[in-house]
């Protein structure tokens, strides 16, 4: 039992609102896919999964031992795998979760197994490459996989999909509309040549803001449930779902020319006071955030931390701030605080959240 006092607290109402927010956008029919990698962006997949699981249509995950946790939990809605590897294809089989299949290697490797096994018509996903360069078939892929998969009766093309490298810039709009036409397609050579329609999907959260004319029969969203958009109106429109909290350890006195932490790094000009928290860079506080990079909410004041950022502690400049030993400290409880933070770590949003490891307590609520 995790009785740690730093807590990160996820707002159910708000997840709720920030998914109605995306739905509105969408014609009634688009399915919703949920995007739970990376513990629910952070947070936790498996209490996010169950809140959502009748609300939604479909769950995604990076990587297979993500999704067998979720059948672990009881989730029995459909989880596509996004980045499988060839090792977990029996896992996939196992648990009935759902390849992205996305080069050669690892679709035969899928249509041999599924041929052991007798899977009947088990379903898979293929996903192709039209300009991020990162995992996905190439176009030219289209008459081969065609021909592989339609010799099987013992898989079936559940849906093809692709990713846009670039949906939350519309200075690269003319390159957004070229992925999503070139996907349209080879979606159009599969729908020609293989005797049924998959599901065909392309959205993220960005692409759902700025081009809702390709949410196709799905859509994948990630942060923006999360309460991220891709700019500042959208994102106001959203509610925050994530609120970092802990606890006050320690008030120190600090007399002037004294110093705080590893290597002395913080010197007191004049007598300060400093409190201890119990949260570090081990939790996910970048050491980005030390020597006044960051700071932290207490009574509802900012104290900047000093010092360097330890492991397992931050130390923050209390001095004129009311303050005792158990008050309550807010890493951060809004979007503003975590793109600030983010701003300071020289990173995004996404990473923030991410950041926050398993070692701190995760509370729906
Ligand atoms: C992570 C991911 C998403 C979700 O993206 P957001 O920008 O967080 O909405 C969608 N599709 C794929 C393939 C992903 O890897």
């Amino acid at each position: 039992m995790n009785n740690h006092v730093t807590v990160l607290e996820i707002d159910s109402k708000a997840l709720e609102h920030n998914l109605n927010y995306f739905k509105q956008k969408l014609e009634p029919t688009t399915k919703v896919l949920v995007v739970v990698k990376a513990f629910g962006y952070g947070s936790d997949a498996i209490k996010i999964a169950k809140f959502l699981e009748d609300k939604v249509d479909y769950f995604a995950v990076a990587y297979t031992h993500e999704g067998v946790a979720l059948r672990e939990a009881k989730i029995k809605k459909p989880i596509l795998v996004l980045h499988p590897q060839i090792p977990n294809l029996g896992s996939i089989i196992e648990y009935r979760l759902e390849p992205n299949l996305y080069n050669y290697k690892i679709l035969k490797a899928f249509l041999a197994l599924a041929d052991e096994k007798v899977t009947m018509n088990f379903p898979i996903h293929i996903k192709f490459n039209t300009g991020l360069n990162r995992l996905g078939f190439w176009h030219t892929d289209v008459s081969v996989i065609l021909s592989e998969i339609k010799a099987s009766n013992n898989v079936r093309i559940e849906s093809i999909f692709s990713h846009l490298a670039a949906s939350d810039d519309l200075e690269e709009e003319e390159f957004t509309v070229s992925q999503i036409n070139n996907f349209a397609y080879i979606v159009k050579q599969f729908y020609e040549h293989l005797g049924y329609e998959p599901m065909i999907h392309i959205l993220n959260t960005s692409g759902v803001v700025n081009y809702s004319q390709a949410q196709f029969d799905m859509v994948r969203l990630g942060i923006g449930l999360y309460g991220f958009g891709n700019d500042a109106q959208v994102t106001s429109e959203l509610q925050n779902t994530h609120k970092l909290k802990s606890i006050i350890s320690q008030i120190h006195q600090i007399e002037p020319g004294e110093t705080v932490g590893y290597n002395r790094a913080f010197v007191a000009k004049r007598l300060t006071k400093t409190a201890t928290i119990p949260i570090g860079h081990a939790d996910g506080i970048s050491r980005r955030l030390g020597n006044e990079n960051g700071y932290v909410l207490i009574n509802n004041q900012k104290a900047e931390i000093v010092g360097n950022v330890c492991m397992d502690m931050i130390m923050v400049d209390v001095t004129k701030i009311e303050c005792k030993e158990g008050d309550e400290v807010v890493i951060f409880n809004s979007q503003e605080m975590i793109n600030e933070m983010a701003e300071n770590a020289e990173t995004i949003s996404y990473e923030v959240l991410t950041a926050i490891s398993q070692r701190v307590k995760r509370e729906l609520i």
